[in-house]
């Protein structure tokens, strides 16, 4: 997990995390964010925990690296979690999770292309895994940790929390995701999760994740019909096209080589860890 804190990025929403810890304290006294009722909440993983496995080293711990020198590298012993979401409503986004974990982590059906790195994914269940890619995005949009800062929807969070509450995936340009494949040269999967980031592409509000070994941009606006790419969002009829480039050709990757060259934890990432050190 690649972690970058930024100083000029807008954390006005976000809290520190030992805020967040602290306010968690109370949380049962909170409303569920999705369905808004007072009920006990359950320690949400933002990013779902199955997109975290394969980072596990034997031991089950994650490196937690930061672009940032002074910040020290850390193992944790699972993904990041927050008080946010009641037991049903827990359920209720799983259900879209383990359709979406099946893609990632078995078999999928797909046709090739005559784009020779472009393959079209096909015989999706449309509406769980387009209701997983806006459950994705609201949740990191609500999340106070810091490394999902970047990540602030305005009026289009209230419209998400509707729809995944409603189980109502919209039409494909509906908080549209392209997703692509991220190659390496050793062709292992690149396995990291890095801090999303929010770009814009020409008029449009895009924010990008990477994990699961893919990179994913969520086109967020009211004109994301008109979206040069609008093919490549999941479409209805259950296909989406999925391209593969090398991973080092990606920026928010170079970025990533960068930063960790610079704080040079590149060439031994453990250099900042002291014996021991968990979150
Ligand atoms: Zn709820």
């Amino acid at each position: 997990m690649v972690d970058k804190r930024s100083s000029d990025s807008n954390i006005d929403k976000k809290q520190s995390s030992a805020e967040s810890a602290a306010a968690a304290v109370h949380s049962e006294d909170e409303p569920c964010r999705l369905c808004k009722e007072i009920k006990p909440l359950c320690r949400s993983h933002i990013i779902p925990e199955f997109f975290y496995k394969p980072m596990y080293d034997d031991q089950r711990r994650l490196l937690k690296i930061s672009t940032a020198p002074e910040e020290r590298t850390l193992f944790k012993q699972k993904g990041i979690t927050e008080k946010l979401l009641c037991f049903e409503c827990e359920q209720h986004i799983n259900e879209f999770e383990k359709v979406t974990k099946r893609l990632f982590f078995d078999n999928f059906d797909y046709l090739e292309t005559a784009h020779p790195n472009m393959i079209r994914i096909r015989n999706l269940d449309y509406d769980k895994v387009k209701l997983f890619q806006m459950s994705l995005l609201w949740r990191a949009g609500i999340a106070n940790d810091l490394f999902f800062e970047n990540v602030n929807l305005g009026p289009h969070e209230e419209r998400i929390r509707k729809m995944l509450l409603e189980s109502n995936p919209g039409e494909p340009f509906d908080y549209g995701c392209i997703i692509v494949g991220l190659r390496t040269e050793e062709k292992i999967g690149f396995d990291v999760i890095l801090k999303p980031e929010r770009g814009r592409i020409g008029p449009y509000n895009c924010y990008q994740f990477i994990l699961g070994g893919c990179l994913w941009l969520f086109v967020v606006s009211n004109q994301a019909k008109h979206f040069q790419g609008n093919d490549r969002y999941l479409q209805a009829d259950g296909t989406w096209l999925m391209e593969s480039v090398p991973a080092k050709e990606v920026p928010l990757v170079i970025k990533m080589v960068q930063g960790l060259r610079k704080g040079g934890k590149l060439i031994n990432p453990y250099k900042t860890l002291r014996d021991g050190t968990t979150e």
